[in-house]
């Protein structure tokens, strides 16, 4: 496909037609890792929110996103996450996002994370936070962790995990093919990573999509990660986690994925069991 031609991202306009950060935030117009640029979104959830492109070619598969690209847009997020913190203390609470291709909300075709910083959380990760704590203080043990090694005993969704992160099928998904990752690292606050724990999130997120891609046949997506406040640890009860689901792609016979049960009934249904998904994506790991 030939690079677009109106396209804001590519590489000929994003750094002249795109928006600029306010100069107290102190990151210059734009924040510019490698193939990975920053800059603040036009139509915002929050008023920190910033849109970075995935390199510079308009289309790419999703399995096409390297780790390297990965890289860069955590190491250019966290610049982003610290700078807002440090402009306001308050602000302490960010995620990182990435809606791919049309069925997945996105409305313009080359690849771009969305991140949000705020001085709540979403409702998701304020839930999230608060129940690992309670499940803490019941158990004395982390959620995140128990969760990996009762998967792990249990196999059937486990899918993959190293030192860094750990994958599952989830349990009770929100969405199609709904792949769970969790990293073991005692840091929640993204902040805090190195840039070699940059490089292995990145690689991770890498092999995830490309897996949901050979094993599911995913061609969008929507990815969300569950950071933790900047400026805080809460490792003992929680970990970063990442949610990934599929969505449907136009074909002749197309139906969307959200009907009554999900859009007015909050309760996702799904045609695949996590079992069946764990074995598809497994081998392509
Ligand atoms: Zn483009």
């Amino acid at each position: 496909m030939k690079s677009g031609q109106e396209c804001f991202f590519c590489p000929e306009k994003v750094s002249i037609s795109t928006p600029k950060f306010p100069e107290k935030l102190g990151l210059g117009d734009r924040v510019i890792v490698d193939n990975f640029t920053l800059f603040p979104n036009l139509f915002v959830f929050s008023e920190f929110h910033a849109v970075g492109t995935l390199g510079e070619q308009h289309f790419t598969q999703l399995n096409e996103i390297n780790g390297t690209t990965w890289k860069n847009a955590i190491l250019g997020s966290i610049k982003y996450f610290k700078a807002v913190y440090n402009s306001n203390k308050q602000v302490k609470y960010p995620s990182f996002n990435f809606n791919f291709l049309p069925p997945s909300a996105s409305s313009i075709l080359h690849p771009h994370i969305q991140i949000i910083q705020d001085i709540k959380p979403t409702k998701i990760i304020e839930e999230l936070l608060l129940k690992s704590e309670q499940y803490y203080k019941e158990n004395g043990s982390n959620y995140w962790l128990d969760l990996i090694n009762s998967e792990k005993s249990l196999k059937d969704r486990f899918i993959s995990e190293n030192d860094f992160m750990c994958w599952i099928a989830t349990y009770s998904p929100f969405g199609k093919n709904e792949l769970t990752g969790i990293v073991k690292l005692n840091k929640t606050d993204l902040t805090e990573f190195t840039e070699k724990e940059a490089e292995l999130f990145g690689l991770e997120i890498t092999k995830a999509l490309s897996a949901l891609f050979n094993g599911r046949n995913a061609r969008s997506i929507n990815m969300a990660v569950f950071l933790g406040p900047v400026g805080e640890n809460h490792s003992n009860h929680y970990k970063i986690n990442v949610k990934i689901v599929t969505r449907p792609i136009l074909v002749p016979n197309y139906t969307a994925d959200v009907g009554f049960m999900e859009l007015l009934h909050n309760e996702p249904i799904t045609e695949t069991s996590p079992e069946d998904i764990a074995k598809s994506v497994k081998e392509f790991f």
